[in-house]
């Protein structure tokens, strides 16, 4: 590089310095100031020989990470230290000590967890699951190794145009499954938001595009029904003289299609559903009260929904957030939902409660986000769960909404929603959960299942003979209930497998067997079974008895006269089968394969499969999967379980193309809605076959009332086909919606 580009890059890196620098020059003093210096000219010197993917210096990057760090997540100075040096160790020379010797302890410590959780999804998927759990561990020790890595996340997903698709795929989909959860759990409604708006871009590119284009060419008449239906509030809350700011928020271009998908309705049916924020500047002592007069305000001026009022204040949810929401209906006959709060409260709301609790120490006592902490380590504690199904359970409650239930005391609790009477169990105390009978639930009996509502007072029956059964999985929601109940089955099973044992030693005696290893691998090997535990908890329970070892006894005497036909036992519906572990064959599999695999060529003599969950066609965005029994499945990057393969088993994943053959047709869906009309039928078919290299392969359609709905499955070339079919559909008389089968329809 040229002397004079090298100047420039260097004043640049400077000038991002001193930006960063304003940024927190109200949460630091002097000494912090020398120590973030320190650092800065550290993680300068140690990457100076760094450039990022997009060419830049890759000192651009934490700089970038310990800004997020300061403005958007609320830290302190301790980690923009530890932003700035959080990829030194991992990606250049220097140790952890080196970190240690030169700035302490404290940032040493949180550098490790920072380095130990980098990189987590290039592995296989156990090693992926063991290193989520330890990532999630060191919450114990130290949030803000979370919250750096967060704003980590939020910089690269920023930058992501950079890397090349493949990669930005899989960042993008692992920031989907498991970065933007997490952001909404500790409380950052903004960075969540971010982080899936920026994933969605490369997930499914046409769609934001138009989204946002839609958005962009409605703005203007927005504006408008928002000024006109604030303007009586602005008035009458002037006159009752309150410090008030009123803020109209666009949705997110991914909430607006999260809502598409799930209401099955077109943009325009989405896209004007407003919300605004009154935010209101008042003393802690009097915002309760201040926001409950802006709310009689509002409700004066406008009729509220009576069931859409959520009180949050009084009770605020989990991850901190403070808020009073009301639904009220407009002048133009929309609903608006109103959202009010105080400054205090916004802040938490957009920043997140972790900051503020655990670095200004906001309030005293136990808050939302520290038993939801508690609660986490506890999950983590229990080992014995198994690290896949411990990543789902926890997801789950990531996304989940809450509900507040009584002990008989009058404590509060706090659960997701859809928990039942055992789960309230569990969360008091394993003991009682193992032990729960029933329930009594507002002074009535009630069964273990029953669904808790908000505002229930449950109280527990136990009785000592009660241990957990496999059922009970079916009626509990929280990741700590089913792993305290997956533990005490597993123990139990171990319990019963050495009765078991004794067992098939007597039975194996009656034989003139040896009990010996070999033994046990050809029963096992005969039984179909995927251990020597699964075996004796078979004998145990009764599903291997006498007459089972004695064909076994047998076919080891050569056949003879005791032939009989290979049956393997019925197992009882309790248990499901040992999961046999994942075979090497697949790694190797995918060794052999070639980097793009090509689909299309031909159809037969064909190493993947097309996957019907979403019928991918030519023309569609694609990637292959390589399955355990059936080859490599084939498919849409915006199919429904894309998103979970190819964050779970990321290695598993290859990139697929189409090879263009306009001879070879294939297979895909419609969906139809609409109302009917005489001889639509007729009309639908009539439209299709008229369409040149499309044939039908089957077609139905359900009335009721009225209205229609049908599918039809056609085989068709590529999706430049089935595009234009669906155009045509469109217009035909009665038909309201045409959307592609494969679950999320893009084409609606
Ligand atoms: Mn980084």
């Amino acid at each position: 590089m040229n002397e004079i580009s090298f100047e420039k890059e260097r004043s640049e890196i400077l000038k991002k310095y001193r930006s960063l620098l304003t940024a927190c020059r109200h949460n630091i003093n002097q000494e912090d100031r020398k120590r973030i210096r320190e650092a800065f000219d550290f993680a300068t010197k140690a990457h100076q020989d760094h450039r990022r993917k997009s060419g830049e210096p890759y000192i651009y990057h934490p700089i970038a990470v310990a800004k997020i760090a300061v403005e958007e997540i609320g830290l302190g100075a301790t980690s923009v230290i530890c932003s700035l040096l959080h990829d030194v160790v991992e990606d250049t020379d220097y140790t952890l000590e080196d970190i240690t010797d030169y700035f302490g302890e404290e940032v040493a410590r949180i550098i490790d967890g920072l380095t130990k959780i980098s990189d987590i999804f290039d592995q296989t998927t156990s090693i992926q699951a063991e290193n989520f759990r330890k990532m999630l561990l060191t919450l114990s020790d130290d949030v803000r190794v979370i919250l750096i890595k967060l704003a980590d996340r939020l910089h690269n997903m920023r930058t992501l145009e950079s890397l090349p698709p493949k990669k930005q795929l899989k960042v993008a989909n692992e920031t989907l499954y498991l970065f933007a959860p997490l952001a909404h759990r500790l409380g950052f409604h903004a960075i969540k938001s971010e982080l899936e708006d920026l994933a969605m871009k490369y997930t499914e590119p046409e769609v934001y595009q138009t989204i946002q284009q839609k958005l962009a060419d409605t703005r203007a008449a927005r504006t408008r029904f928002i000024q006109s239906f604030t303007k009586p509030i602005r008035r009458e809350l002037q006159k009752e003289n309150l410090d008030f700011t009123i803020q109209s928020r666009t949705k997110s271009v991914s909430s607006i299609w999260n809502k598409m998908k799930k209401k099955e309705v077109p943009f325009e049916e989405v896209y004007d559903i407003f919300a605004i924020r009154i935010v209101l500047n008042a003393p802690e002592e009097r915002e309760k009260a201040d926001c409950w007069r802006a709310y009689s305000i509002v409700t004066d001026i406008y009729q509220p929904n009576p069931d859409r009022l959520r009180d949050w204040i009084s009770t605020p949810k989990a991850n901190g957030y403070e808020s009073l929401h009301t639904t009220v209906m407009s002048r133009q006959g929309k609903w608006v939902e109103v959202q009010i709060r105080s400054e205090r409260m916004d802040a938490i709301a957009e920043k997140g409660y972790a900051a503020h609790w655990v670095y200004k120490e906001a309030r005293p006592g136990e808050s939302g986000i520290d038993k939801w902490l508690r609660r986490i380590r506890e999950i983590l504690k229990s080992a014995d769960v198994d690290a896949l199904d411990f990543i789902d359970d926890f997801k789950l409650n990531l996304f989940s909404d809450e509900i507040i239930v009584f002990t008989p005391k009058g404590e509060l609790r706090t659960l997701p929603l859809g928990s039942t009477a055992l789960d309230f169990a569990y969360s008091i105390h394993t003991q009682i959960g193992d032990n729960c009978l029933g329930a009594k639930v507002n002074h009535k009996l009630v069964a273990l299942s029953y669904e808790l509502k908000s505002g229930d007072q449950v109280e527990i029956i136990t009785s000592k003979k009660q241990s957990p059964k496999a059922d009970w999985l079916n009626y509990v929601t929280t990741a700590r209930a089913k792993g305290k109940i997956k533990s005490a089955l597993k123990e139990k099973r171990k319990r019963q497998a050495e009765e078991g044992k004794e067992i098939l030693d007597r039975k194996l005696r009656q034989f003139k067997i040896e009990h010996s290893q070999s033994t046990v691998q050809k029963l096992q090997d005969y039984f179909k079974l995927g251990s020597p535990l699964d075996l004796y908890y078979e004998v145990a329970v009764g599903n291997i008895v006498q007459k089972d070892i004695k064909a076994f006894a047998a076919e080891q005497d050569g056949g003879g006269l005791l032939s009989y036909i290979r049956k393997p036992f019925s197992r009882s519906k309790e248990q499901a089968p040992a999961k046999q572990p994942e075979k090497d064959p697949i790694r190797q599999q995918l060794k052999d394969k070639p980097d793009t695999l090509l689909i299309g060529d031909s159809l037969d003599n064909l190493s993947y499969k097309l996957s019907p969950c979403c019928n991918p066609i030519p023309g569609d965005d694609v990637f292959g999967f390589v399955t355990i029994q059936d080859g490599i499945k084939i498919h849409r990057n915006n199919c429904p379980n894309a998103v979970q393969l190819m964050s779970k088993y990321a290695y598993r994943v290859v990139k697929a193309k189409w090879m263009t053959n306009k001879s070879i047709a294939f297979l895909s869906g419609l969906r139809l809605k609409g109302i009917d009309e005489a001889g639509l039928l007729q009309t639908i078919t009539n439209a299709i076959s008229s369409e040149h290299n499309v044939n039908i392969r089957n077609i139905h359609l359900d009335t009721h009332d009225g209205t229609f709905e049908g599918e039809v499955m056609l085989y068709i070339n590529d999706t430049q086909h089935l595009n234009s079919l669906i155009k045509k559909l469109k217009k035909v008389r009665g038909i309201q919606k045409v959307t592609r089968i494969g679950k999320m329809e893009t084409e609606s």
